[in-house]
């Protein structure tokens, strides 16, 4: 049974090869799994897994387990009876524990609140297509927030606030968790105020873009937020956030296409 389902999968992706410009992407997950069955296929009866893909796929699943124990945690958290009265659920993170690149917003917003997911909004539609552009699928990367429940609003009044310092500082061990376990080459931060969750610091958006720093000695990037771009649609603002993850790809080492270099959001 497992050939035949292959054979199609296989050819199914030399299609849509064949019928796009661009080449179809998987995430590492995916390619480790599809690895791991296409052995079992190759040899019936008898799993051959090289030792470095069963040491990818046992490192993923230990990760993915300690992070699902967190997520636990966070789900059962009321350090701030305020916001636990208010949410409708905790939105801890998503994406692959194996991650290269973890973004970092602030806190979720009323969609994510709704959802259980960070950055699924209009902001967070945005951010996948970066992340497309960049030339990741959203499930290669880690998206997660410093606050891990929705600030609460006044009654009667809409749209989102941001997090209190206070706030952040209450969340973000579970935040150092997860990146201490995912460990990530690169942070990118989304917005003044993730930046100054993390840093412990507030600065100006102008001078904090642009420029590597630092985060327990994991290289930082400190970009705008997409809701800034949804809100000024200058297209010097959007540039702005597209060099920035020209840095980010520079730095992972990735090729960098022409077309990727010209590209404005
Ligand atoms: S914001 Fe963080 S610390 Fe506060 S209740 Fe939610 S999960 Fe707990």
């Amino acid at each position: 049974m497992i050939q035949p389902a292959l054979d199609l999968v296989i050819a199914t992706l030399e299609k849509i090869r064949e019928t796009n410009d661009q080449a179809p992407r998987a995430s590492r997950k995916a390619l480790a799994q599809l690895q791991s069955v296409y052995s079992v296929a190759a040899s019936p009866g008898e799993a051959r897994v090289s030792p470095n893909e069963r040491q990818l796929q046992q490192t993923i699943s230990d990760k993915t387990r300690v992070l699902a124990s967190i997520g636990e945690r966070v789900c059962g958290c009321t350090k701030c009876a305020h916001l636990v009265s208010s949410r409708t659920q905790t939105v801890f993170g998503v994406g692959n524990p194996e991650a290269e690149i973890m973004f970092i917003g602030e806190a979720p917003g009323a969609d994510e609140d709704r959802q259980g997911e960070p950055f699924v909004g209009r902001a967070g539609q945005l951010l996948t297509k970066i992340i497309k552009a960049m030339g990741f699928a959203r499930e290669d990367v880690y998206i997660a927030n410093i606050l891990k429940c929705r600030p609460d609003m006044p009654p009667g009044s809409f749209g989102n606030r941001a997090p209190t310092p206070a706030e952040m500082q209450m969340c973000r061990p579970y935040l150092i968790e997860q990146i201490d376990i995912i460990q990530p080459k690169v942070l990118v931060a989304l917005g003044a105020v993730a930046a100054e969750g993390l840093l412990g610091a507030r600065g100006a958006m102008r001078e904090l873009r642009g420029r590597w720093h630092s985060y327990n000695r994991t290289p930082l990037m400190i970009t705008y937020h997409p809701a800034y771009l949804l809100r000024n649609q200058s297209p010097s603002e959007k540039r702005k956030v597209w060099e920035d993850m020209l840095q980010v790809l520079e730095r992972l080492e990735k090729p960098i296409s022409e077309k990727q270099r010209n590209y404005f959001l």
